[in-house]
């Protein structure tokens, strides 16, 4: 791995495009590590343009998105997977031949097609997406630690420079993540199942006990440490965002929403039927694969997710 310092980042000058969690994340990562030389941020309002430069986020703020990835080594795109091609159409005059041209996007097919219509002979595209995140948002939000001992997820092109997807995968690795590249269609088929439809659940059971006459609203909160509450933290995740996900990876969405439906529906004929094995058969094998997430170091092995209890606990 190459080491980098303040006089010899691994880029000269970094672009970010969006500076909401993400984006605001791996500028601090990026001060952390002595990643870049310079940062130039742009973002949609002048409110976060303003508030990156208060926090020292990034060395200078852009008024346009062409002005920002002008001369940049490395341009990362952090905003909602919707509007990219919008993006793209709006900084590619500015983008440098010999420039890595990257992504954060949660779905990744799409965002491939999005890009490569604009893209500039000479530029080396490679997505990625970080497997990292909170439902927070915004330029305030951001911490370095966020990728750390997270995934991240490479997509390039076949076309793409091999030199490029290294370059990359040494940027994330020294922000604290373990890199794959990945295909971007099984990426969207993978993410579909083990983010997308959990998000959707979240938002629809959420919903749900909102729209319940029978039971008040006060109840559910009352009550929500029966399980509620921890669907209620995802459900609290970005509109915009989530919108653009769902759009945009519908066919893998649909087609694991399919596999969902017909398991519930088996689950919902156990109840009915009283077949307690199928049941208790099941809930062995999820508890296993929460033993293994574990294990693997994705999640803390601490009771009720951490939260505090006792005098200072907040139950
Ligand atoms: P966020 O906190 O809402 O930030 C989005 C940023 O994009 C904001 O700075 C916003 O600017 C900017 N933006 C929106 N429209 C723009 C436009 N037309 N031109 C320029 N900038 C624009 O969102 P985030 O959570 O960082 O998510 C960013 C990306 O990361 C998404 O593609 C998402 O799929 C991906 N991702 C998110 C998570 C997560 O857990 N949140 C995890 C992994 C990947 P303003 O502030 O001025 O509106």
């Amino acid at each position: 791995m190459t080491k980098t310092s303040p006089d010899s980042p691994l880029f000269e000058k970094v672009a970010l495009v969006g500076l909401g969690l993400i984006g605001s994340s791996i500028c601090r990562g990026m001060r952390a590590e002595g990643l870049a030389g310079k940062v130039t941020g742009y973002a949609r309002s002048e409110e976060t343009r303003k508030v990156a430069l208060e926090i020292g986020l990034v060395d200078d703020v852009a008024a346009t998105g062409a002005e920002a990835v002008k001369d940049a080594d490395l341009v990362i795109l952090c905003v909602p997977v919707g509007i990219t091609g919008e993006v793209m159409g709006q900084i590619k005059a500015g983008l440098k031949p010999g420039a890595i041209l990257t992504d954060v996007g949660s779905v990744k097919q799409s965002v491939v097609d999005m890009i490569l219509p604009h893209l500039p002979q000479g530029v080396h595209l490679v997505p990625g997406h970080p497997i990292a995140g909170t439902e927070e948002s915004g330029p305030r939000s951001g911490f370095a630690e966020l990728f750390h001992g997270r995934w991240c997820i490479l997509t390039p092109p076949a076309t793409t420079d091999d030199a490029a997807t290294a370059k990359l995968t040494e940027f994330w690795t020294q922000l604290g993540s373990d890199v794959e590249v990945m295909d971007p269609e099984h990426h969207d088929l993978v993410l579909a199942i083990t983010s997308h439809v959990p998000h959707l659940i979240a938002y629809n059971i959420v919903g749900t006990a909102a729209d319940l006459e029978t039971v008040t609203r006060s109840e559910v909160v009352k009550y929500s440490a029966g399980g509620f509450r921890d669907f209620t933290r995802i459900a609290a995740s970005d509109p915009t965002m989530w919108r653009d996900v769902f759009l945009n990876n519908k066919t893998a969405v649909l087609e694991m929403l399919g596999r969902f439906s017909e398991d519930l529906t088996a689950l919902q004929r156990a109840i009915r039927w009283d077949d307690g094995d199928a049941l208790f058969d099941l809930f062995t094998r999820t508890r296993e694969i929460r033993r293994g997430i574990i294990d693997a170091g994705q999640e803390i092995d601490a009771p009720d997710f951490g939260r505090p209890h006792g005098e200072e606990g907040e139950d």
